[in-house]
């Protein structure tokens, strides 16, 4: 019978358990797996720097149309204002070049050119001081009008095709001794007639471009970039496109603020307007490649945070599965457990009531011993009904305590006289110590000695050779103690703090021979947790058992239900 309950309990766990590793363990391990994995494939294939790469490319590729569509527009502000009649008419070409030069600082030369009635340069006057630029002009008057004689014609059939009217020729120039960068707009001008051939250049300076053009656009660029998301902040910067091959840094021509040390992320080769200059991004103050390794760290941290919880949590809901299972297992042991106790008892109380009823005792000291016997039985039974019942009540909440001031020492001693003869009946030899004096406290005096019986009973009970019991009452400090010691079977340290929990029993054999609820100790527990005290237990295996319950002095905390 009980190894089939055994079997029965045993073959539960072990569904449990192959539940618990089948349906949860295994996907969660494998889930912490795949995470883990695709974490480091991540990481090894540089992906999160790749994307970022790629966002950079995204982000040129924008740029260079926007910073293009800027000098388109500057380009065709131009267009309008110069004018194709006035050439050939010397003195108004002059002045109205002029004019325009004078107005848009941002122009160094500008030169209007008829097939038929020949060209003419003009420059901002103010830069023809600088000997680079005077030979600069001198290379455009006299270059320009060359290559529109030579190619004129098919020029002037590439910008109609162009959607923004113009074609642009860039290159390196100097300023003031300075390596810079000039581009210019080749156009046909806005009221020049399809028949005949006029085209105009504009040179933007390189100045304007370096020290405010540039600037402004990357400025822009960036804010505009960091509205978007607000990722890190962002740097650009132009540079001379580097001859194929070229291995060393190039060297910047303007740098957006932030752009600090370091290289490019990601550069781009601007095309049509801007062709020889490159535009170069990246992260200010960090690179791609640290906030990969950063956001990879995060995620190993997060995934092991997560996987540490999971299996916290796997492990916990084992746990209480298993207690609850345990449990389960205490109350059906309880229920017959229970049942036993009060099956003895009663079949006593029934074979004596019986006996003496038959007449068959004659000797009035059997009688007597009859009747004690079945006294004594009524007492087990009415014991362990109380603390079923009060137990019953406990768990629902509804136990309540009759605080009284009372005199302890007699209390015990009342207690232990109505024990007395069975201690000593049992063989027992009772040594009892109450010290004189002790102050009157406010207890419940049926809980207490409710809770003096439990651990009495638990030392005549649990004792195997030695058949000693003791009980001391003294006080120490604000406290009041009450020891119940035996020198029984004791209990092995690693049970001592299960023992108060409701239905425990411990595995030793002399436990399992004695019928008991498991519910003695978690009552006195119990009892004296609603007095604001506790109880506490010292125990050697073969040596005995010590139980010590406090009581303070001062009385039970307010909380407790006090009826009196
Ligand atoms: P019960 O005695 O009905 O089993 P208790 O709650 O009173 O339940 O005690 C719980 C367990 O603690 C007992 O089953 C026993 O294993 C152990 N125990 C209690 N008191 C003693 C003692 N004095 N000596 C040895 N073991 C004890």
């Amino acid at each position: 019978m009980k190894s089939k309950r055994r079997k029965f309990w045993r073959d539960n766990r072990f569904r449990l358990l192959l539940t618990l590793e089948l349906a949860v363990m295994l996907p969660a391990a494998a889930l912490i797996y795949v995470n883990f994995s695709h974490l480091h494939s991540i990481m090894r294939g540089k992906k999160v720097e790749a994307l970022i790469h790629r966002d950079f490319q995204y982000v040129l590729g924008v740029s260079e149309k926007r910073i293009n569509q800027e000098i388109y527009a500057k380009t065709e502000e131009v267009r309008g204002k110069v004018n194709a009649a006035s050439i050939g008419k010397p003195g108004d070409v002059e002045k109205e070049l002029d004019e325009i030069l004078y107005t848009r600082p941002w122009i160094a030369h500008l030169t209007l050119f008829d097939r038929d009635k020949g060209a003419i340069t003009r420059s901002q006057p103010r830069c023809l001081n600088d000997p680079s630029v005077h030979e600069e002009h001198e290379a455009i008057a006299k270059g320009f009008p060359e290559w529109f004689n030579i190619e004129g014609k098919m020029l002037a059939e590439q910008i109609r095709k162009k959607p923004q009217q113009a074609i642009f020729s860039s290159g390196p120039a100097k300023r003031n001794g300075a390596e810079s960068f000039m581009t210019t707009a080749v156009f046909i001008p806005q009221n020049a007639s399809d028949d005949h051939l006029v085209l105009a250049a504009a040179s933007f300076e390189p100045d304007y471009l370096k020290e405010t053009f540039f600037p402004s656009m990357l400025h822009e660029l960036i804010t505009q970039k960091l509205s978007e998301d607000d990722d890190e902040p962002l740097a650009m910067m132009v540079f001379p496109t580097p001859p194929e091959g070229f291995m060393s840094d190039p060297k910047p021509l303007v740098v957006s603020p932030g752009w600090g040390s370091g290289k490019a992320e990601v550069t781009r080769n601007l095309d049509n307007v801007f062709r020889g200059l490159s535009l170069g991004i990246k992260f200010q103050g960090t690179t791609a490649d640290a906030i990969g390794r950063r956001w990879a760290v995060q995620s190993f941290w997060i995934l092991g945070v997560l996987s540490v919880l999971m299996i916290g949590g796997l492990i916990l809901a084992y746990r209480s599965v298993n207690r609850e299972m345990s449990l389960a297992r205490l109350k059906s042991d309880f229920v017959s457990n229970v049942s036993h106790e009060l099956r003895t008892p009663l079949a006593l109380i029934r074979l004596y009531a019986e006996t003496l009823e038959l007449g068959r005792i004659t000797t009035s000291e059997k009688k007597e011993e009859y009747y004690r016997i079945i006294r004594k039985e009524s007492e087990r039974l009415s014991a362990l009904i109380n603390n079923i019942l009060d137990f019953s009540r406990i768990e629902a909440g509804r136990k309540e305590y009759d605080f009284r001031e009372t005199d302890i020492a007699e209390l015990v001693r009342n207690t232990l006289d109505t024990y007395r003869y069975q201690i000593e009946q049992q063989g027992f030899s009772l040594e009892e110590n109450l010290a004189p004096g002790i102050p009157r406290v406010r207890v419940d005096r049926e809980a207490i000695a409710r809770a003096l019986v439990n651990l009495v009973n638990n030392a005549l009970k649990y004792s195997a050779n030695e058949k000693f019991l003791g009980v001391k009452l003294y006080r120490q400090d604000d406290d009041l103690k009450l020891e119940v010691s035996d020198r029984g079977i004791g209990i092995p340290r690693r049970e001592q703090g299960k023992i108060f929990e409701k239905f425990y029993r411990t595995g030793d054999p002399l436990v399992h021979n004695t019928k008991g609820s498991g519910l003695g100790l978690a009552l006195v527990r119990h009892i004296t947790d609603a007095h604001g005290g506790d109880v506490q237990v010292e125990s050697t295996p073969g040596k005995g058992s010590k139980f010590t319950l406090s009581l303070p002095l001062s009385g039970p905390p307010q909380l407790a239900n006090e009826t009196a």
